[in-house]
């Protein structure tokens, strides 16, 4: 007969290690090492006891992961940068991205509006693309931590030079700076006349940002968001920092991304805008997020245009959940509807299992304080 060993039998169960030993005990076998080895019959037992199909064929560990990248990923194409914006209340974040979202709309067709999707990218001339993200702020950026979804490529810290640093951009270079992520700064309202760049800049100084003309390697750029001068400038300068960063991504395979937002449209159902991360998402295929599936009944990009096909860097809105996804959730895609219906399933008993486990610890503390 088949054997495993008990730290083996927790990873295909999805259990941790005190409960399998817990079970065990309750089975009446005592030797529950973890190196301690059993036979397909026990490993079965012990399975059903848990309330899980017997293990035999392994059906309750079928999950789906991203795929491992090669440390050289120079064989791959690059992909636009997704950028951030943060910086303290009334700098002018949500004005900065109306504009910059209005100017990649003019660059596109004539007459044509931008979907408020969450995320939406600019082409610029040199034939380069930006993905911005559409909320600001840094609660939404650790949110999206939070749930371990690095998305963010480059912040842009936005800083009102007639105001200068603030709590909150103080707030916001440390969250990039713990999330790793480079920052490009946006010296905005450069147009009002009481404007002191200067002064703004020396602040970031002070709190630990290397500007590049103080010979450090953060770059700066003065901007208006409400006449947008230095709107290109800031586009290049993000793109020159994206190219340093060399982020690339494989357009082929299985697709993965992000859910960046889910909402549900009155007449049209559940829909959740969609960052692709790797390959490409199409019409027609099979996706998993968290414990919700879809089959991808059709897409849209951030003008509101149908398209069949996004690939890495491209924010999507994608219809046909079968219940609301969150934001921050992984998407990979399965191959068909039954792997994908059996990855939520397992995905489901493995949450009610945690919550059990959860619950038991609670008795059992309570117990222990009793005694
Ligand atoms: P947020 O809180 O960072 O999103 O800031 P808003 O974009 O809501 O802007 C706050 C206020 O500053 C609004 O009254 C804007 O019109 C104004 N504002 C934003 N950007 C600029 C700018 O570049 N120049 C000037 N003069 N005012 C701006
Ligand atoms: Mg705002």
């Amino acid at each position: 007969p088949e054997v495993v060993n008990v730290t083996n039998l927790t990873k295909i169960l999805g259990v941790r290690l005190e409960m399998l030993v817990r079970t065990m005990h309750r089975l009446g076998m005592e030797n529950a090492t973890h190196d301690h080895l059993l036979n397909s019959d026990e490993a079965s037992l012990i399975a059903m006891e848990l309330d899980l199909n017997p293990i035999v064929d392994s059906e309750a560990a079928i999950d789906l992961y991203p795929r491992i990248l090669p440390a050289d990923m120079s064989s791959f194409p690059l992909r636009p940068p997704v950028v951030t914006i943060m910086g303290h209340v009334d700098h002018g974040k949500t004005t900065l991205l109306d504009t910059l979202r209005k100017t990649a709309v003019a660059a596109g067709e004539a007459g044509g509006i931008t979907q408020h999707i969450g995320a939406f990218s600019v082409d610029l001339p040199s034939g380069k693309r930006i993905t911005f993200l559409d909320t600001p702020g840094h609660a939404a950026f650790s949110a999206m931590r939070s749930r371990g979804a690095n998305v963010t490529d480059i912040v842009v810290l936005v800083v009102a030079a007639d105001d200068g640093v603030m709590p909150q951009t103080i707030e916001a270079i440390k969250h990039a700076q713990a999330a790793n992520v480079p920052i490009v700064v946006a010296i905005n309202k450069c147009d009002k006349h009481d404007a002191d760049p200067r002064k703004a800049k020396e602040g970031l100084l002070q709190h630990g940002i290397q500007l590049e003309e103080f010979g450090g390697e953060t770059p700066a750029v003065e901007v208006s968001g409400i006449t947008g001068l230095g709107l290109p400038e800031l586009e290049e300068t993000v793109v020159t920092l994206a190219e340093v960063l060399e982020l690339r991504a494989d357009k082929g395979g299985a697709a993965e991304g992000v859910v960046i937002e889910s909402q549900v449209e009155k007449g049209r159902g559940t829909m959740a805008t969609v960052l692709v991360k790797q390959g490409t998402l199409t019409v027609g295929s099979y996706i998993v997020a968290g414990t919700t599936w879809c089959k991808i009944r059709s897409m849209t990009d951030d003008k509101g245009r149908p398209v069949k096909e996004a690939g890495p860097g491209a924010p999507v809105k994608v219809i046909g959940w079968k219940e609301m996804p969150n934001a921050g959730d992984e998407i990979l895609q399965a191959e068909d509807e039954a792997l994908a219906k059996t990855v939520v399933e397992n995905r489901i008993t493995k949450q009610q299992r945690e919550t059990q486990l959860r619950d038991l610890e609670v008795i059992n503390d309570k117990r222990r304080k009793d005694k």
